[in-house]
């Protein structure tokens, strides 16, 4: 699309950071059954990071920083409604796209809003090595949990106790069995599965879980391009167990976004929540950026740097 000269109520921005997310691809799908698809020839939707070049928005100023519904495009010409002005005193435009982007925003509600972490809890997170399943398996350990990761080989789950400090990480590409893996680690069973690929690996925790468990539905990256869907085959299990299993949006929680910034933020700057921002560079890398989260490419939050 050509570049535009920002109307009344609009600013011109240069975009410096792009967020990739698996629902991207969800929103390809011709119904992704919560938001309206991104139809062919139409701008990929994406947030992101950008830096105010002309605004007639009231309260932003050319310089300014702001996150917002940018798009796979470089100088996107947005709404006041699209846009939010930085507040750097949180974080940087890094932090703004990592720990305090909306990942961790998914992280921190789906732990605890919807899995109501309880300190003592034995939590298990799967794609723990990823953008939301990293920030997840910290409100876990900041909560004084006994937290498990399941991640796609070594690296990540060494990343996953040695730097993030994780009780114990199973390598679900190297595992035989993962239901005996998961009973090998939690020995107890598991009191909080914070779910985000889905397939047999919620099969697996399913078998895991105690009496009265919660079960935070986030994602199911495993399914998400799959030709034949996994039937869940453990459901009969949720009735002896009396589980709660619950899906979410992250925008549910809209209204309470600055109460969970205002936590992440504090943790980060206290050196007690890490994270690892996965970059590429170039707009040009976005459709493969797209790509390698689906065959576990990336390590921690993936974003695509567009300018510095
Ligand atoms: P991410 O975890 O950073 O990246 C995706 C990861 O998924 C990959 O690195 C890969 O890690 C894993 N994966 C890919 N294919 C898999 C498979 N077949 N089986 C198991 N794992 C697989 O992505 P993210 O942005 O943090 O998103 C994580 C999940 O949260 C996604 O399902 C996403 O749709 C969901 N989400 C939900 C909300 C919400 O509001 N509910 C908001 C944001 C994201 P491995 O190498 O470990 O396999």
């Amino acid at each position: 699309e050509p570049v535009r000269q920002p109307a009344e109520g609009e600013a011109l921005v240069e975009t410096l950071l792009l967020s990739i997310d698996p629902a991207m691809r969800v929103w390809m799908n011709a119904d992704p059954g919560y938001v309206p698809p991104v139809a062919l020839g139409a701008v990929m939707r994406a947030g992101g990071i950008a830096r105010v070049l002309e605004s007639r928005i009231r309260g932003l100023a050319p310089g300014d920083l702001v996150q917002g519904r940018l798009g796979w495009q470089s100088h996107p010409t947005l709404p006041a409604a699209a846009l939010q002005k930085l507040d750097l005193s949180l974080g940087d435009a890094e932090a703004w796209i990592g720990p305090l982007g909306t990942s961790a925003l998914t992280a921190y509600f789906g732990m605890t809003a919807v899995g109501r972490v309880r300190p003592g809890d034995t939590v298990l997170v799967s794609g723990a090595a990823g953008a939301v399943g990293q920030i997840a398996a910290q409100v876990g350990t900041l909560n004084h949990c006994r937290v498990i990761g399941v991640a796609g080989g070594p690296e990540k789950c060494a990343y996953l106790t040695r730097e993030l400090g994780l009780d114990a990480a199973i390598d679900y590409k190297s595992v035989d069995d993962l239901a005996s893996a998961i009973a090998k680690a939690a020995p107890e069973g598991v009191d909080l599965y914070f779910d985000n690929v889905g397939g047999p690996t919620l099969d697996a925790a399913i078998q895991n879980m105690r009496h009265k468990g919660r079960i935070a539905i986030c994602g199911r990256i495993s399914q998400t391009t799959a030709a034949d869907l996994y039937g869940v085959k453990n459901l009969g299990l949720a009735i002896g167990k009396r589980l709660r299993i619950q899906g979410f949006i992250v925008a549910d929680f809209h209204d309470r976004y600055g109460e969970a910034r205002a936590w992440l933020a504090g943790e980060l700057k206290a050196g007690r929540l890490k994270q690892r921002l996965h970059l590429l560079d170039g707009l040009e890398q976005a459709p493969l950026g797209l790509k390698m989260l689906f065959e576990g490419g990336n390590t921690g939050k993936l974003a695509v740097r567009v300018a510095d």
